[in-house]
């Protein structure tokens, strides 16, 4: 199964002949490549490399076909801060003269240190938008109306997401929650909840066993019930989340299931993120 998966991963990485004109973009996570869509529309080529929701991104190896798109590439967008250190690598190994390079975590003064997933943090995504509009609008000045359009309509997507999470902060702000790993991390900021046993997460992250004491710690947010909910990343897992799981379950907590990458279900990023968002309302009325 897993070499059929990558065999699909190189065919769609391999598979695109350019038309003239038209704009290569590699993204190294698919909702980067589906925004980039989204704003280029027919002018761009995107190829996604990090997009299959079995798999953890931060175990990702490269293969020469992800080697050959990068390197064929006219725009890069990767997120940086050490969640895609392989980017780097192959950025090193040379490319097109004129390649642009957009680091997602330098245009938002993103730090080494700082929790990776910064797609998860609402003010992302509309930064990006307008860093498309001025690079695609540099390859192709004739159409910068067009990009801009496009990242109008985008912006008016992110708008009810917006609202929902400003309507979430203000019945639950200051909530205690916990997570298996740390990839839900903005969007709970941004939902004013309270986020426990965060040391915890980031060592599940970087796939390094948490202390005894840690574990100790987040089984009794659970069983105390001090945590009201538990974010289950689905695609980071291993006994100790599958076991943390089970206690949740037990103790009665609601399990919201989130993903690094953007599920092959949703359209649009936007939609996901509502997705989201409504399994924590779901679970927070479920809580007591
Ligand atoms: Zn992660």
């Amino acid at each position: 199964m897993r070499f059929l998966l990558a065999m699909a991963a190189a065919l769609t990485v391999v598979a695109g002949t350019t038309r003239a004109g038209e704009v290569r973009i590699v993204a190294a996570e698919n909702f980067y490549g589906g925004i980039a869509q989204a704003i280029g529309g027919n002018d761009v080529e995107v190829t996604s490399i990090l997009s299959n929701p079995n798999q953890d991104p931060h175990e990702f190896t490269t293969s020469a076909s992800t080697a050959k798109a990068v390197a064929d590439a006219d725009i890069v967008i990767y997120s940086g801060i050490d969640y895609d250190p392989w980017v780097d690598k192959l950025l090193g190994t040379g490319g097109k003269p004129d390649r642009t390079v957009i680091c997602v975590a330098s245009l938002i003064g993103a730090k080494p240190g700082d929790n990776p997933h910064i797609w998860y943090d609402p003010r992302t995504m509309p930064t990006l938008a307008d860093k498309l509009v001025t690079v695609l609008t540099q390859r192709n000045p004739a159409k910068q109306f067009f990009y801009q359009v496009n990242a109008g309509e985008f912006k008016k997507a992110m708008d009810p997401v917006l609202v929902n999470i400003a309507r979430l902060r203000a019945s639950f702000q200051g909530t205690a929650v916990t997570a298996t790993e740390p990839v839900f991390g903005y969007m709970a900021d941004a939902l004013g909840l309270k986020m426990l046993n965060y040391d915890f997460q980031v060592k599940i992250m970087n796939d390094t066993e948490p202390g005894a004491a840690e574990t100790a710690a987040f089984e009794q947010s659970l069983r105390s019930k001090t945590a009201k909910m538990l974010f289950y990343n689905s695609q980071v897992t291993d006994p100790t989340t599958e076991r943390l799981k089970g206690i949740a379950r037990d103790s009665g907590i609601p399990v919201i299931g989130v993903t690094e990458t953007q599920p092959p279900e949703y359209k649009s990023y936007t939609d996901w993120m509502q997705a989201e968002l409504k399994a924590v309302e779901k679970g927070m009325k479920g809580a007591d």
